[in-house]
């Protein structure tokens, strides 16, 4: 059943240690000198992570940055909780940084993220709902972009990529319309390890780039304030 499972009221709730137990102290302990030395916030969100490559090909790249991805179906939640565990045991010391959460992205970010938190947030692959009375189901959307920019830092990144054309063009006019979004130039992109990963790292890009599929990259910075109008 996709409709129950536990939810925080706020971020204040999550017992953060539970993903990353070496950089989070466990809610009332004092931090070890090891977890002091990182930033214990999440930093880093990919939505609808599906089976978790691009964490699992991040989190060497950004040692100090603490990312979560959250995935909707139970199973593949545990999967991505698995592998990550597997990794874990396999190189001592490295994937402390990721973890994977089962969660409806669409409807809880603000319970797992405070305000301004998150520097980069991505969308890979979304699915693409393709008819007009469910595109409201679609995960870029106005309302939900306002939610987005409110989690996530001033100057932060938000990425997406399709190979469905149409839904390329939805998420990029969204993006181009919102007043908390601006876009990122391509040299900025180029200069950027994880825009770089978008069309390779998740299963769903390699699935892509095996049958030779066009993709579409929009990745727009969040703004200090509104543009106006
Ligand atoms: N991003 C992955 C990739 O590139 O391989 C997966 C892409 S797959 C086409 C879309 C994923 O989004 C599925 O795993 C689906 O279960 C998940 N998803 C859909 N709606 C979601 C929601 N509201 N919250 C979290 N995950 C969601």
């Amino acid at each position: 059943d996709n409709t129950t499972f536990d939810v925080p009221v706020h971020p204040e709730q999550v017992d953060w240690s539970e993903h990353y137990p070496e950089r989070c102290s466990k809610p009332g302990e004092t931090s070890t000198s090891g977890q002091q030395q990182h930033d214990s916030l999440v930093r880093f969100a990919d939505v609808g992570c599906g089976f978790g490559g691009l964490i699992v090909k991040l989190a060497p790249l950004y040692p100090d940055k603490l990312m979560l991805g959250m995935e909707i179906r139970d199973k593949v939640a545990a999967y991505v909780c698995e592998r990550i565990a597997c990794l874990r045991r396999e190189h001592p010391g490295q994937y402390q940084n990721i973890s994977c959460m089962r969660s409806n992205a669409m409807k809880y970010l603000p319970n797992y993220f405070r305000k301004g938190q998150l520097e980069k947030l991505f969308f890979l692959f979304p699915d693409p709902h393709f008819k007009v009375a469910n595109h409201r189901r679609r995960i870029i959307q106005p309302c939900l972009l306002t939610e987005y920019a409110h989690i996530m830092a001033p100057g932060g990144w938000l990425y997406t990529i399709t190979d469905v054309p149409e839904l390329g063009e939805w998420m990029r006019s969204k993006l181009e319309a919102h007043p908390m979004f601006d876009p990122v130039p391509e040299e900025e992109l180029e200069a950027d390890p994880a825009a770089g990963l978008l069309a390779a790292a998740s299963e769903e890009a390699q699935k892509v780039a095996r049958n030779e599929g066009k993709t579409f990259r929009a990745v727009f910075r969040r703004r200090e304030s509104p543009r106006e109008l």
